[in-house]
């Protein structure tokens, strides 16, 4: 009761700062999550307490200089606000992109931002910050004898213990994911692209490829590969489509996945030497190349992104980890005034597809299977309401896929498409969930091709070879070298056992 009595004050000072910072900063992060039984928000209350302490351990210790504390918590502190409000009110995920958008030139998208009700935020937390630092002053300097001491270094403790436990638990979370996307921005990229010097040259006529880059899409959930239920009613209609079920990549996840595809790089790479870019080649083959996005990119990957002679992000301010972001039909516009028929192209249009959270994926008229899940917290769905979700986003991508080949096939041009999720998902196989992990179902993408009528009448034994390979293993790594094959890419060597054309 003593030692009570005689920190009183501190302690009544860092209940009134942490509740502060979690309230204008951290709680924002959790916020848009949907969460629908007690458990879930048991679960997300005891997360979120979780990591306001270890936010405590930091306070704590910077709060013990006088002059360290006056001049940096305000400066921390109007910065994550400002940041928190956008995550608060438009969902906004932190990622190196966002950091990116802020440091860089587009000073029109911040402005965008600021409005009343932000202005109106700022000033509040001004407000705050100035009764946190007149609290502060009443403080008894020298207190690292006080029991809070041991209390903020278990807080510290805490941190890294739960990091090296589970990456992202909480540096995907404000305000630590502003130092996390700021490292990411500023570091280092695995992939050395090699320059090209020599002259390249394309030995085709205009010929249009379209290379549909899905998200988390396993091929066991495709109709056209034998799932029971109608997932690509659409697709399965259609003739001149071959859908290769037994693709293959052991890289299961975005940022290391796509990297693979676009380059010469094999499943097993490290990546110590420089790496061809597809994109590259393209572009000095004279090849117009374009990328739509709807995915914010990644730092592994955005060089294909910067090297494309057309690019669009869409929606560049939500990432995967916004419960708002934009569907990905909006490319479909995009996508239809770059397509040139009698062109040498090359577009990308890299999708959200089927990344968790699965119910932020598809527009309502595509909740076909239900009951779908209510929940952020997957233990709280069951498995049905989860595999039902799924597959709504693959009737979507199949809506999606679909669309893309009707522009197309209207053109009447020599359009190859080519649709290959980055990896697979897994869906409760020994009671795990999503990607990330290898397993069977993460391994295994879905991939299509579908031709023209102009392509099959121009290359008839192309499509033959195609229907040949179409149920053999496919390593991921046949992308590179097949493009460079279909386009007769000259000047450059590539491995002619990986083309399946
Ligand atoms: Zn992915």
């Amino acid at each position: 009761m003593e030692v009570l009595k005689k920190y009183k004050t501190q302690l009544l000072f860092h209940l009134f700062l942490n509740f502060a910072f979690a309230l204008f900063i951290t709680l924002a992060s959790y916020y848009h999550l949907p969460l629908y039984s007690f458990t879930d928000y048991s679960f997300y209350f005891f997360h979120f307490l979780a990591l306001q302490f270890s936010i405590f351990g930091f306070l704590y210790f910077l709060s013990l200089n006088k002059y360290l504390f006056r001049f940096l918590f305000p400066v921390i502190f109007m910065l994550f606000s400002c940041i928190a409000y956008w995550v608060y009110f438009q969902d906004i995920a932190i990622s190196h992109s966002i950091i990116q958008v802020s440091l860089e030139t587009k000073a029109d998208i911040i402005l965008d931002l600021i409005s009343i009700p932000f202005i109106l935020y700022l000033l509040s937390s001004i407000t705050i910050i100035f009764f946190i630092l007149k609290y502060y002053n009443k403080l008894k300097a020298n207190q690292l004898k006080s029991p809070l001491t041991i209390l903020a270094v278990i807080a510290l403790f805490s941190y890294s213990f739960v990091e090296n436990y589970r990456f992202g638990t909480f540096n995907r979370r404000l305000p630590y994911n502003v130092i996390t996307s700021s490292r990411e921005y500023f570091g280092q990229n695995n992939l050395i692209v090699k320059p090209i010097n020599q002259t390249i040259k394309a030995n085709t006529d205009s010929l249009n490829v379209i290379f549909i880059l899905g998200e988390s899409v396993r091929a066991d959930h495709l109709q056209l590969n034998g799932y029971h239920r109608k997932t690509t009613p659409l697709l399965a209609k259609r003739k001149n489509i071959i859908s290769f079920p037994n693709a293959y990549t052991p890289l299961t996840y975005t940022a290391i996945s796509v990297p693979q595809i676009l380059t010469n790089a094999t499943l097993t790479d490290d990546y110590s030497q420089p790496k061809y870019s597809l994109i590259d080649v393209l572009n000095h083959a004279k090849i117009q190349t374009n990328w739509i996005g709807n995915q914010t990119p990644e730092k592994s990957y955005e060089i294909f992104i910067e090297q494309s002679g057309y690019q669009k992000i869409i929606d560049p301010l939500h990432s995967e980890l916004s419960f708002q972001k934009d569907y990905d039909d909006k490319m479909l516009p995009v996508f239809k005034t770059i397509f040139k028929p009698n062109q040498s192209q090359f577009t990308t249009l890299h999708m959200m597809g089927s990344h968790w959270w699965y119910e932020t994926r598809y527009p309502d008229v595509f909740r076909k299977f239900q009951p779908v899940i209510k929940s952020k917290h997957i233990p709280s769905n069951t498995k049905e309401e989860m595999i039902n979700s799924y597959d709504n986003t693959i009737l979507y991508l199949d809506f999606f896929i679909d669309q893309v080949i009707e522009h197309a096939e209207k053109q009447n041009s020599n359009t190859l498409i080519i649709y290959l999720a980055d990896h697979g998902e897994i869906l409760g196989e020994d009671n795990l969930w999503l990607h990330a992990q290898s397993g069977k179902a993460s391994e295994n993408p879905a991939m299509l091709i579908w031709y023209s009528e102009s392509f099959k009448e121009k290359y008839p034994e192309t499509i033959s070879k195609l229907k040949l390979k179409q149920n053999e293993k496919t390593d991921l790594d046949f992308f590179f070298h097949s493009i460079l094959d279909v386009y007769k890419i000259e000047g450059i060597e590539y491995n002619k056992k990986k083309v399946i054309f």
